[in-house]
């Protein structure tokens, strides 16, 4: 017998009918205008930071946003 708790735990059908890697080279940091890595949603809307951006306002973004969308791990790997 077999558990398929990982299976379920990453079925995308049970996320949102958006793709998971939204981010593109359109979508522009909000404090700075670079490429945006990470977007954050808010109540109000959607807010985009690139890396270092995010990485100076997580600590307050954290607790007010409703979902993180986080692919500066794309940064390493692509440069
Ligand atoms: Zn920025």
């Amino acid at each position: 017998m077999t558990h398929s708790s990982a299976l379920t735990a990453e079925n995308p059908q049970a996320q949102n009918s958006e793709h998971e890697a939204t981010l593109t080279t359109a979508d522009r940091c909000d404090a700075c205008g670079a490429q945006a890595f990470v977007r954050v949603t808010m109540t109000k809307g959607p807010l985009y930071f690139c890396a270092h951006h995010w990485h100076a306002h997580e600590e307050g973004l954290r607790p007010v946003a409703t979902d993180i969308l986080d692919e500066t791990d794309r940064l390493t790997t692509a440069v």
